[in-house]
């Protein structure tokens, strides 16, 4: 075995898909593949697809003549780190499944086991947009929105596996009913699903968060108003995260961040508005679209590894 033969077999689980790869230590990608998850199947027959995706991964690699050093799988919900337990998850139906150590024992190689947003951040703050900027707050902002906290490459898992939940900081006490059951989540007015409900609810059509920052852009004045509450109320979130986290940089990911200036513009004049003696965090979009969760996958599971052999 040479080291530059050596990868990790990474996998990032959503509710709809798997995104799964083998990973240099360097953060190059040498192979992917994708595999739906169907969770209506239900959460034990997900479990079996994660199983045999990764014994397969780690075969392929060892035809190809790489050696496969370590598995890191990144899943969604709660997650407990330190004990390798999916706790819950309300889209692929998690309770309590000890996925490190079922991993370990099919293939028979150090496994980590990480939240999908979390090593998303971890990989962007490493290898993206905070790169080298040792504070960074990652957002990504999609159906949900979640946060990490990353320092020094080391994302903060909080006492139950639940840290960086910046989706349920309260925004707006009157606002509309979020998931979690209380009303006025940064996520129920935010999200990109938040935003095409509200722009239904006001203009009685669907549209897309997306279209919504299009019609926006093009002076439609309900759209333009959709987007602004949208921002406004990012922009409290954000200033929230910044008063307790002060960092350099913070990365925004997920759906909407692709409507680009449309959103960059805005959300950071509206997040000057709200800081007072708190420094001004760069304000990016993240670099590592939707591989972000297996290279962060991996690089946990590296992390793992060098841990155990110190
Ligand atoms: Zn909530």
């Amino acid at each position: 075995m040479t080291p530059g033969d050596e990868v990790v077999v990474a996998l990032d689980v959503g509710g709809t898909g798997m995104k799964c790869a083998l990973v240099r230590p360097d953060g190059a990608t040498v192979h992917a593949e994708r595999h739906a998850t169907d969770a209506a199947r239900g959460p034990e027959a997900v479990v079996g697809t994660i199983l045999d995706v990764a014994e397969g991964l780690a075969g392929k690699a060892r035809a190809d003549g790489l050696t496969p050093v370590a598995c890191g799988i990144a899943v969604p919900g709660v997650v407990d780190e330190a004990r390798g337990v999916a706790v819950w998850s309300a889209n692929v139906g998690f309770r309590d499944v000890p996925l490190r150590d079922l991993a370990r024992e099919r293939l028979g190689l150090p496994t980590a086991l990480g939240h999908d947003v979390r090593v998303g951040g971890l990989a962007e703050a490493r290898l993206g947009a905070g790169r080298d900027t040792g504070h960074v707050l990652f957002v990504a902002i999609g159906t949900g929105i979640a946060a990490a906290h990353v320092v020094d490459g080391s994302a903060a898992v909080g006492a139950h596996g639940a840290a960086g939940e910046i989706g349920h900081i309260l925004v707006r006490p009157d606002g509309p009913p979020c998931g979690c059951g209380r009303p006025g989540c940064l996520e129920s007015v935010a999200s990109a699903s938040a935003i095409g409900r509200r722009y239904a609810e006001l203009a009685g059509a669907t549209a897309t968060a997306a279209e919504v920052a299009d019609r926006a852009a093009a002076g439609e004045p309900l759209a333009g108003r959709v987007w602004r509450e949208a921002v406004e109320a990012l922009a409290d979130g954000l200033a929230t995260g910044q008063a307790l986290f002060d960092v350099a940089t913070i990365v925004i990911g997920g759906g909407l961040a692709q409507a680009g200036p449309r959103l960059f513009d805005p959300l950071r004049t509206a997040l000057r508005e709200r800081l007072t003696f708190h420094r001004e965090p760069r304000l990016v979009a993240a670099a590592l679209g939707d591989e972000a969760g297996c290279l962060g996958a991996a690089l946990l599971a590296l992390d793992t590894l060098a841990k155990e052999s110190r």
